[in-house]
């Protein structure tokens, strides 16, 4: 029998539709891939079996009833990012703050995804709040990456990117502030995209940094993405910056890219990523997938970005400032943690012993660093100037898509590196989302897709496909005709034994 575990979302759901398989059958059969992989990956925090299996047997009920599905994805199942809170499932985004707590309700992802028949297999992990590059800041231990268990998944979702490449789960989401989807995609061999910020609802979702969140799909083809993408995207009137405008028709974008014709598409090249700072591995295969856009058709040329250069300095005061704020809400009083409450001691006293206990490391230089910034005296020198700063990318975007149609880069300037390698040096960590910030600061789009194996290390390298605004279906589509002339990497994953 075919290992259901190998096959794509679309392959599944196929299956499914068509009785071939049960949706049960395909979630067991993940569920039993986790329990013998995943003592080694520790993609999952939490894997709801129970949710998961009753959640298939219902699909299976409709179905045998002779209803149509309830979407293209109706039982499949999904590995879903712990930053998205789920009724009455953990939700702990990475931290000790949050342990054990049961959310009352779905975010509007979870809802959407549920509504459309999709079987959450459980929460993946995930770097403490969204922040970091390598799912080292997660409070339950960092996730590995399939390729080589001692390198890094990326982050902040590595967890839903790893899963994937483990063959645990065909899809997952993801969330992406600076990176969080399209850099964990790039450096284990699999698709992500960021959609146009205000896509996908933040409903429910842990916020980080308002201004940049976007969720997004995760998958191993980007065929997979488009249709989970679809699937949860969308205007939501909960998210007061959820786009009420029509969802971009990314899966007939993908199909019509599958096709491998891109005459007649402009693609830039920025100049500013590249050289330094690039290793030579990536260079080569971002090279080589430049060809092959050429190859099938697209229009290659140079574009500059200059004020990119400033896009991480920008981040980096933009992101904290927002965590910061957003953040105090983990107060003691309200969701989960509450430590050092002896009878005797005040309000404040138990927020502060809570907040010295619940939050790791990195959140607590991202909480004084956005504090700083955005206290009098400082705020218009800090937060107003990145605020400028901010405004000037969006413009070197606007003048590149007068040129183009989407922009191309490496997704991160080097592979995956190893576990430990740049804890101690976070501005080493910070660079790993050099290319991928900008699209979060002018809340346009971007795809990651796997480009080859770097000859330095052999690890995968992603080429990431930048859109405007809304314009989501340019990247699906030149990533799918990409995708069509190129070898599929995820078969070289090493395999991770049997055993534990
Ligand atoms: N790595 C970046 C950071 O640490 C991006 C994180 C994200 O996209 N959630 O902030």
């Amino acid at each position: 029998m075919t290992d259901l575990t190998r096959l794509t979302a679309a392959e599944l759901a196929e299956k499914i539709h068509s009785r071939e398989v049960t949706s049960a059958q395909v979630t067991r059969a993940h569920l039993d891939r986790i329990a013998q992989v995943d003592g080694r990956v520790n993609a999952f925090l939490h894997v709801d079996t129970e949710g998961a299996l009753a959640a298939a047997e219902a699909v299976d009920a409709e179905l045998d009833k002779g209803a149509a599905p309830a979407s293209p994805l109706a039982g499949v199942p999904l590995a879903l990012k712990d930053v998205f809170v789920t009724r009455d499932v953990p939700t702990t985004c990475g931290s000790k703050m949050l342990e054990g707590w049961l959310p009352p309700y779905d975010s509007t992802v979870a809802a959407r995804l549920r509504a459309a028949g999709v079987v959450i297999l459980g929460k993946t992990n995930m770097d403490e709040f969204a922040m970091g590059s390598s799912t080292e800041n997660s409070a339950y231990g960092p996730t590995r990456n399939p390729w080589d268990l001692d390198r890094i998944p990326g982050g902040s979702g590595g967890g839903s990117s790893a899963s994937l490449a483990a063959f645990e789960a065909p899809l997952a989401i993801g969330t992406d502030t600076g990176g969080s989807i399209r850099q964990p995609g790039a450096v284990t061999g699999t698709v992500g995209a960021k959609p146009t910020y205000g896509g996908v609802s933040r409903y429910g979702l842990i916020a980080f940094s308002s201004s940049l969140d976007q969720g997004g799909p995760c998958a191993r083809t980007v065929l997979d993405a488009a249709l989970l993408h679809e699937a949860i995207a969308g205007h939501d009137p909960a998210d007061a910056t959820s786009i009420d405008a029509p969802v971009p028709q990314v899966v007939e974008a993908a199909r019509a890219g599958a096709k491998g014709d891109l005459s007649g598409t402009r693609v830039g090249v920025v100049r500013e990523f590249a050289g330094e700072g690039y290793q030579s591995g990536v260079s080569a295969a971002f090279d080589a997938a430049v060809e092959q856009l050429r190859a099938l058709g697209a229009e290659v040329v140079e574009v500059s970005c200059p004020h990119f250069q400033y896009a991480l300095a920008a981040y980096y005061l933009i992101a904290p400032s927002e965590a910061s704020s957003n953040l105090a809400r983990f107060d003691a009083m309200r969701y989960g943690l509450r430590t050092g409450d002896d009878g005797s001691a005040s309000a404040e006293q138990v927020m502060a012993a809570t907040r010295e206990a619940g939050f790791g490391p990195e959140v607590k230089r991202r909480i004084m660093l956005g504090t700083f910034a955005l206290s009098s005296g400082y705020y218009d020198a800090y937060y107003g100037q990145a605020q400028k700063v901010r405004t000037l990318i969006a413009r070197d975007f606007a003048a590149a898509y007068e040129q183009v149609d989407v922009l191309v880069s490496p997704t991160t300037p080097t592979t995956a590196f190893k576990i430990g390698e740049r804890v101690d040096d976070p501005m080493a960590m910070y660079l790993a989302d050099l290319c991928t910030i900008p699209a979060n600061l002018a809340g346009t789009a971007a795809l990651s897709v796997p480009c080859g194996l770097s000859a330095d290390d052999g690890l995968p390298v992603g080429l990431q496909i930048m859109a405007p605004a809304l314009a989501d279906e340019r990247m699906y589509r030149v990533g799918a005709a990409y995708e069509s002339a190129t070898e599929p990497l995820i078969n070289r994953v090493p395999e991770l034994g049997g055993e534990q």
